[in-house]
């Protein structure tokens, strides 16, 4: 095992973790280790040098006063879906998952609000709080096995941010683990607080690198029990910029508004074996969605603003579904980016984000480009176009020039438009090169400082964000 001054030896570390938290909280396992190589991203998967499931707060801050004290690296893991090769062990990392912190402590059927560990599953959290008759809004293609501590630490977007927001807006309290041992309580279940320095907010999006994420106070939204999904063939990007903006105009419960170009929705359709939606092809389809109280009256506010749109021509065609399998039918071609992350591997992977007003020019500049420069590939583009969030998956490529090539591409051209190079998967170690693109030299060194603050020994998820 190597280490930051080479003091400790693997069986120094295995020792006094499990003097610190006990026998059965440590594996060596090969087979567990392997389990625990990498996340969903391209960066090079490497087994732990051993793992740590701490099943308590104070025995995730046990382990890391431990590393802290041997100067022994600690990568943090939630549910491994991350796209950021954040989650991805290091040259001879501990890794520490969250997965045996999984309860759901505590329910607060009047208030709306509901305290969990870290490691609850998104999908457990939100089928729990839908028997109150709540919800939790967030939801994203990994909800069956992304943590909700894993969502908090990237700051998780998802389909439904145009209208509840990012995970920022969802979290009302933390509990953090720091790298010196402390387990430092931001919990809170009131919505409003305005007493001094919101801390919590630190450690949302923060990836890891400041502390770990141990327990979640949420603010839930009364559960709809109505569901209203249409899917829209559009002949231009700038007729989706008058959709998105007529339908927030006259939908308050327009809930998502999902963008795929159409060699996207040629790719998803293939991958999933669906028959294609339309007869014809389209530039453009917008998969939009309402949550409501009323079946019949959202369907009808729905159908009548696409109505208007089809006379106008914003809209070509439109499918809306007339039944639960509909809905899932239409929402599988949105949701085959799972499928096709699996085929197009090794794959570029972007999230950037890319104001409104240049995101057509952006898609037809960059796509051309790419196509110029490797025609065998495949280069889709689709996101969560309501909130500026475009992604950008290429591939298969074999060689890890083309990887960087593409980066470049992509990158270059966000900076150029003013954009962001991450919207919501974060920074890990796969856009660490580029982050001087979005963020100023003042904003990287007050970064660096709040690490050596929190973590002066960068014992815990070290060489991620910024280098
Ligand atoms: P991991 O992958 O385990 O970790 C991610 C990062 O957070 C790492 O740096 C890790 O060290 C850190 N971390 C994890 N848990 C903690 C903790 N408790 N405390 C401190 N740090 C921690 N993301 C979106 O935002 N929107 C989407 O629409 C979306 N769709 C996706 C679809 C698919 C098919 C896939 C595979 C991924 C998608 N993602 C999406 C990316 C991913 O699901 C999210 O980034 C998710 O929030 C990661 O959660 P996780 O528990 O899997 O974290």
């Amino acid at each position: 095992m190597s280490n930051i001054n080479d003091t400790p030896s693997a069986n120094e570390v295995s020792q006094a973790l499990a003097r610190a938290l006990g026998e059965s909280r440590i594996s060596l396992d090969p087979a567990r280790l392997s389990g625990h190589a990498g996340d969903w991203s391209e960066a090079k998967r490497l087994t732990p040098a051993l793992m740590v499931y701490p099943r308590t707060p104070q025995e995730v801050a046990a382990a890391l006063a431990v590393c802290t004290r041997l100067k022994q690296r600690i990568v943090v893991q939630g549910g491994l879906t991350g796209l950021a090769g954040g989650a991805t062990p290091r040259g001879g990392e501990v890794a520490l998952s969250l997965s045996k912190l999984n309860a759901i402590e505590d329910l607060d059927t009047v208030g709306g609000t509901v305290r969990i560990q870290a490691g609850v599953v998104l999908e457990a959290l939100q089928q729990r709080v839908e028997q109150e008759n709540w919800s939790f809004p967030l939801d994203l293609g990994a909800r069956g096995s992304c943590h909700v501590g894993g969502n908090a630490a990237t700051n998780a977007g998802g389909n439904r941010v145009i209208r509840f927001g990012t995970m920022r807006e969802m979290v009302l309290g933390l509990e953090v683990a720091l790298p010196d041992g402390r387990l430092l309580s931001m919990l809170n279940r009131v919505k409003k607080n305005t007493t001094g320095i919101d801390l919590k907010h630190l450690f949302i999006g923060s990836e890891g690198a400041l502390g770990v994420i141990t327990r979640l106070d949420l603010k839930l939204s009364p559960k709809p029990t109505s569901a209203c999904t249409a899917l829209c063939a559009l002949p231009d990007f700038e007729a989706a910029t008058r959709l998105v903006r007529e339908l927030q105009r006259a939908l308050p419960a327009l809930s998502a508004f999902e963008l795929m170009w159409s060699d996207y929705l040629t790719a998803a359709a293939e991958a999933t074996a669906l028959r294609r939606p339309f007869e014809d092809d389209h530039p453009v389809y917008v998969l939009v969605e309402t949550l409501g109280v009323n079946d019949l009256s959202d369907r009808e506010a729905l159908e009548g603003e696409l109505g208007k749109a089809l006379e106008t021509g914003i809209v070509c065609d439109v499918i809306v579904a007339q039944s639960v399998d509909d809905t899932q039918r239409l929402w599988a071609y949105r949701e085959a980016i799972g499928e096709l992350l699996g085929t197009l591997k090794p794959f570029a992977a972007f999230d950037i984000g890319i104001p409104m007003p240049r995101m057509g020019e952006f898609v037809a500049h960059v796509g051309q480009e790419l196509r110029q420069r490797f025609p065998h590939q495949m280069h889709l583009f689709f996101g969560h176009i309501g909130d500026g969030n475009l992604h950008v998956l290429s591939g298969p490529h074999v060689s890890a020039t083309n990887l960087h090539a593409i980066e470049q591409i992509v990158y270059g051209a966000t900076a150029d438009a003013g954009g962001c190079i991450s919207a919501e998967h974060g920074i890990g170690v796969i856009k660490k090169d580029f982050l001087h693109l979005s963020r100023n030299a003042e904003e990287l060194a007050v970064m660096r400082n709040l690490k050596a603050l929190f973590d002066p020994g960068n014992i815990l998820n070290a060489g991620r964000i910024f280098g």
